[in-house]
């Protein structure tokens, strides 16, 4: 199996991500049954807001507590070729919002590089040009020398694709460093199969390892780009939430479980004024290593967030830790 940053953690730690609706109807009748540490969670949102949005933030939080994840799909990664480009390669050019994910790759490998320098090419039934190995078939692959990418016909819009391309004419090197595909861009693009090989995987804590309180992580959310174009990047923006071990040794992280089914545990998230989606994981543990950070990005456009008091804003969390809203700055 091969995977990015979250499934990674899901081969680690069982975390299933799964697909749920996000509208009102489905929740506008039912509040749950809640546990006291939950009870406490959703009265400190209700607190800090006005009686209007007090509806909404309680909407918020019984998605929460309701409903699971609903992330980008899973596709495999590319290897790297200098072979020619495979035959019937069609050039196209590249829709605005490769514009911003090249900015995003750029930011979190530390590289930059002129965009227009890269060619890009579709196919409709890409061959992968590495030997088979039982991996998944290939849905990109940049080629060095060439400075070109091709990407299959169903994945050139698909963001966590593309950017392993980017990183991949970012880098211009052989193969997948695990300090780039893993740890500085890991949940920004896919790695799987070969990738996964490459980079490896942190290990995970010992038995006897400490135990650690979910409130002791450091979670983070930013969006990218600051100011959303519609023009330049059709609306397109990114959701990052990220949530690091601020310790030197490896830990288990102890979640809140989920009041609904305390047999499971919310991770990764976010929320809009309309509802919530969250991955989550069987039992309440989570290994994190020295200092790891693990990752998520939320490919979102601006139709995706519902405006409210003309205003549309998102807010990540992670189990119980919910970050302030973020309100987008949106630019014709
Ligand atoms: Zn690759």
């Amino acid at each position: 199996m091969c995977s990015d940053e979250a499934a990674r953690i899901a081969a680690t730690k069982g975390l299933k991500r799964e697909t749920r609706a996000t509208a009102r109807d489905r929740f506008a009748d039912t509040i749950p049954a809640v546990n006291s540490k939950t009870q406490g969670h959703m009265t400190r949102i209700i607190v800090r807001t006005s009686r209007a949005r007090a509806s909404h933030a309680l909407q918020w939080a019984q998605l929460f507590l309701l409903f699971f994840g609903l992330t980008a799909g899973l596709t495999a990664c590319a290897s790297t070729a200098v072979a020619p480009l495979p035959e019937e390669s069609r050039q196209f050019t590249p829709p605005p919002q490769y514009a911003l994910w090249w900015k995003m790759a750029e930011a979190c490998s530390g590289r930059q590089r002129d965009f227009n320098s890269v060619k890009w090419y579709r196919h409709a039934d890409f061959v992968p040009t590495a030997p088979s190995t039982g991996d998944g078939a290939v849905q990109g692959e940049y080629f060095y020398g060439l400075n070109s990418v091709v990407i299959t016909d169903n994945s050139i819009n698909n963001p966590m694709v593309v950017r392993h391309e980017m990183l991949h004419a970012l880098i211009d090197q052989k193969g997948h460093p695990a300090a780039e595909f893993r740890d500085s861009c890991g949940g920004l693009v896919t790695c799987f199969d070969a990738c996964e090989r490459a980079v490896g995987k942190i290990p995970v804590a010992s038995v006897d390892a400490e135990v650690i309180d979910v409130t002791k992580l450091a979670v983070s959310q930013s969006v990218a780009p600051q100011n959303i174009s519609m023009s330049m990047d059709g609306g397109y923006f990114a959701l990052i939430v990220q949530v690091t071990n601020p310790l030197d040794h490896a830990v288990w992280v102890r979640l809140k479980p989920q009041p609904t089914d305390p047999k499971r545990a919310a991770t990764f998230g976010y929320a809009t004024v309309m509802g919530a989606q969250y991955d989550n994981v069987d039992g309440d543990l989570v290994s994190f290593g020295p200092g790891e950070t693990k990752r998520v990005v939320y490919d979102l456009t601006v139709n995706d967030i519902p405006q409210q008091d003309g205003q549309r804003s998102v807010r990540a969390f992670y189990n119980a830790t919910m970050l302030d809203k973020e309100l987008l700055t949106i630019t014709n």
